[in-house]
C-alpha cells in the first residue's frame, strides 16, 4: 500500500471524466461565462485504464468516478467496464446528480458499478430550483429508486447546506433515514474558485453543529455510529431505531486531513494531490508523449510522495482557484 511522507495510506483514487454539467448548482457553477474543456483535451476511456492499472500497481484499491456530472460522459458504461477489467480493483463507486440513472443504473451495474452517491440539497421543489438550477425533484427521485432497485446501494445522500437556500430544509431529508437504509450525509460548503464562488460560499456558510443541533431539535437525538473505516470523512449517526444513516461531512469545522486517503484525477488528466491546494501533477502530457504505463506509474509514486497536509479553510481562505465541477468533487 502506497504510505505518503504523513505515514497516511493513499489509496483511494477520484476520477473526474468530465467538467461539463446539467445542473447549475449556485455554489459550484456560475450560470453564465463557462468555459469547458474540449472533448480532445478530456483522457479518453482507455486512457483512463492506464491510469488505473498504474494505480493498482502503485496500490490504489477503491475507485471513484465524478465530474462534473459524470453521466453526460457517452462512453460511461465503457469507462467503468474498463476500470472493472483491471484487475485487483477493488469498489467502483459513482458520485452523480442521479437524474439520468433511469436509463443508466442497469448497464453501469453490469459493467462492474458498486455504489452510488447521489446529490440532494432539498425535497422542496421550488428550493430546489433554486439551489440545484435546472435540477428536477422527480427527476432525481426517479435516479435514486433506479440505483436502488439495481443493487447501487448502500444508498448515499449528498447535501450542501447553504445559508437561506436549503437550512431549512434538512430535517425533512434526515427524516428519510428512519425507514429506508440511506445514508443522508451532510456536507458543509467550502469557498473554492475564488473570487464571487468563494464569497458565496462564505456568506451561505451552515456549520454542521448547526445542522445537527437543528435535527436533534426537530426530530430527537442522534446516536453516534463508530466509523467503519478510519478514512471515512463522514461522522456517522443514527436516529434511535432508525434503518440508516445521517453524515455530518464537515472540511471547514473539522478538517480530516489527518485521515486522507485520496488522490485525484481531473477530467484533463492531472494528479491533484489535495482537492483544497493548487498542487498538480501532468500525467496526459506523459501518457500522450508515448512515455506509457511506466511513466504514469512514476508519476504517480512521485505525487504521492508529495502529498500536503492541512488547509486554512476554517479560516475563511479560498486556497483552489478551479471550482468544484473542475476539480471533480
Ligand atoms: N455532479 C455530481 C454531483 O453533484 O454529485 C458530481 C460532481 S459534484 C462537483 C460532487 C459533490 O461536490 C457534490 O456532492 C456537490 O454537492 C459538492 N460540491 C460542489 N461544490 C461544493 C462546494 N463549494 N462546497 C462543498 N461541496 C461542494
Ligand atoms: Fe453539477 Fe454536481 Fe456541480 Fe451541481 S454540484 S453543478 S450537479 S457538478
Amino acid at each position: 500500500m502506497p504510505r505518503d511522507a504523513f505515514d497516511r495510506t493513499i489509496d483511494y483514487l477520484r476520477i473526474s471524466v468530465m467538467d461539463r454539467c446539467n445542473f447549475r448548482c449556485t455554489y459550484c457553477m456560475p450560470l453564465e461565462g463557462l468555459r469547458f474543456l474540449p472533448t480532445e483535451e478530456l483522457l479518453t476511456a482507455r486512457e483512463i485504464q492506464t491510469v488505473v492499472e498504474a494505480a493498482v500497481d502503485v496500490g490504489f484499491r477503491k475507485f471513484r468516478i465524478t465530474g462534473g456530472e459524470p453521466t453526460l460522459r457517452r462512453d460511461l458504461v465503457e469507462i467503468v467496464g474498463r476500470i472493472r477489467s483491471v484487475s485487483g480493483v477493488g469498489e467502483i463507486a459513482m458520485t452523480t446528480n442521479g437524474v439520468l440513472l433511469p436509463e443508466l443504473a442497469a448497464p453501469l451495474v453490469e459493467a462492474g458499478l458498486d455504489r452510488v452517491n447521489i446529490h440532494l440539497d432539498t425535497l422542496d421543489p421550488q428550493r430546489l430550483r433554486q439551489v440545484m438550477r435546472l435540477g428536477d425533484l422527480d427527476r432525481i427521485r426517479s435516479g435514486i429508486e433506479a440505483a436502488e432497485s439495481n443493487g447501487l446501494t448502500p444508498i448515499k445522500l449528498n447535501t450542501v447546506v447553504v445559508r437561506g437556500g436549503n437550512d431549512e430544509d434538512v430535517s425533512g431529508l434526515a427524516r428519510l433515514t428512519i425507514d429506508r437504509g440511506w445514508h443522508v450525509r451532510f456536507i458543509e460548503l467550502m469557498p473554492l474558485g475564488g473570487g464571487e464562488n468563494a464569497d458565496y460560499a462564505r456568506d451561505h456558510y451552515v456549520s454542521n453543529d448547526e445542522v445537527k443541533a437543528r435535527l436533534e431539535s426537530e426530530i430527537g437525538p442522534l446516536l453516534e455510529v463508530p466509523p467503519t473505516h478510519p478514512s471515512d470523512e463522514s461522522r456517522n449517526h443514527r436516529f434511535a431505531g432508525a434503518d440508516g444513516v445521517v453524515g455530518f461531512i464537515s472540511p471547514v469545522s473539522a478538517p480530516f486531513c489527518g485521515a486522507c486517503n485520496r488522490m485525484r484525477l481531473s477530467a484533463d488528466g492531472r494528479f491533484l494531490l489535495c482537492l483544497l491546494r493548487e498542487d498538480e501533477r501532468d500525467v496526459r502530457g506523459a501518457l500522450r508523449g508515448g512515455g506509457g504505463i511506466e511513466v504514469v506509474r512514476e508519476a504517480l509514486r512521485k505525487a504521492v510522495a508529495a502529498k500536503p497536509i492541512g488547509h486554512e479553510l476554517s479560516e475563511g481562505r479560498s486556497i483552489r482557484t478551479r471550482r468544484m465541477h473542475q476539480v471533480g468533487g
